[in-house]
């Protein structure tokens, strides 16, 4: 059991103020968390949920029934709203509205919206008047990786609180991770995660055995490999994306900007790609910008790669 603030990693001096406004009375009632996926956003909002329906501490105690059921994830004063599907639908705003009818519930009641951004135009403006002012002891935390997502009309509502991504120390002190991964992660444990999983170690594996075909076989086009490797859309997506993390560190080795290099377990592969001709690097990071955008535009795959391959040649 615990007092579930003491767990987030990072962001201490945000939840610092943030706990001195709740002590100073008036900290407002609706927030809206921001900043990149994984790094601790829902955590905090419920670490401030366990603090604001623990009755005996405005900190959260830690030991109470309440903090108890709370650090559980199920506590009857809080209703926790995700994504159904892409979008947070009128149906879930019911239920937060039903939530909030209750009668039954004594003491504070928090509400935590994660993905916000995805709420849907009617399942906003279903909000917006208990958004704008919520019954007394009701609090919510709208989770969001931007402001940008997010209707006007509820920013205008909330207390933005601005998230940042985690170093690579704080990373590091939670997470056994290579250092090329906590560099690559850019500060978020859901991609420090994906990046260690062995599917994903397969496809960066493809990726480089692939770029290393790309920049070196002059039959490319004919070759099989990457055909069947780029059939999928999302991972030809991601393998383009390691790509251009690849040539990146290639230039910044030419440089000599040796702390910027990121995929440290590719010293081979960044080394061969620094002895090419600058311009040609940076061509091959320009055009692969543009094949991303392509994949998520639903072009062919294929076809997008083997204009890459053309338009790029040496
Ligand atoms: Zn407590």
């Amino acid at each position: 059991m615990a007092r579930m603030l003491d767990f987030v990693l990072g962001h201490q001096e945000t939840i610092k103020k943030m706990v001195e406004s709740f002590e100073n009375g008036r900290p407002g009632q609706t927030f809206l968390f921001v900043g990149p996926g994984g790094i601790g956003k829902k955590l905090t909002a419920m670490g401030f949920a366990q603090a604001l329906l623990c009755p005996s501490s405005k900190r959260g105690c830690g030991k109470c029934p309440s903090c108890f059921r709370m650090s559980q994830g199920s506590h009857e004063g809080l209703k926790v709203i995700v994504p159904s599907g892409a979008n947070i639908k009128m149906e879930q705003a019911k239920e937060v509205l039903e939530f909030l009818s209750l009668k039954s519930l004594t003491g504070n009641r928090v509400i935590i919206i994660d993905q916000a951004q995805t709420l849907n135009p009617q399942a906003a403006n279903s909000l917006l008047k208990t958004l704008e002012e919520p019954p007394e002891g009701t609090f919510f935390f709208l989770i969001a990786p931007s402001v940008a997502g997010i209707l006007p009309t509820i920013r205008s509502r909330s207390r933005i609180v601005q998230f940042r991504p985690l170093t690579q120390e704080e990373l590091g002190k939670k997470v056994k991770a290579p250092t090329w991964a906590l560099k690559a992660a850019g500060g978020s444990f859901e991609k420090l995660a994906q990046l260690q999983e062995g599917p994903e170690q397969e496809v960066r594996e493809k990726a480089v055995e692939i770029l290393t075909l790309f920049i070196q076989d002059s039959d490319f086009l004919l070759n099989e490999l990457w055909r069947t490797e780029f059939k999928d859309r999302a991972q030809g997506q991601r393998m383009i994306s390691y790509w251009i993390g690849f040539v990146k560190d290639a230039i910044c080795l030419q440089e000599g900007a040796k702390a910027q290099i990121v995929n440290l377990d590719q010293a081979p592969l960044i080394k061969s790609l620094a002895e090419l001709d600058r311009q040609y690097l940076l061509r091959l990071v320009q055009k692969a910008l543009q094949v991303e955008q392509a994949f998520g535009a639903n072009r062919d795959p294929q076809l997008v790669v083997e204009e890459f391959y053309i338009s790029t040649r040496p």
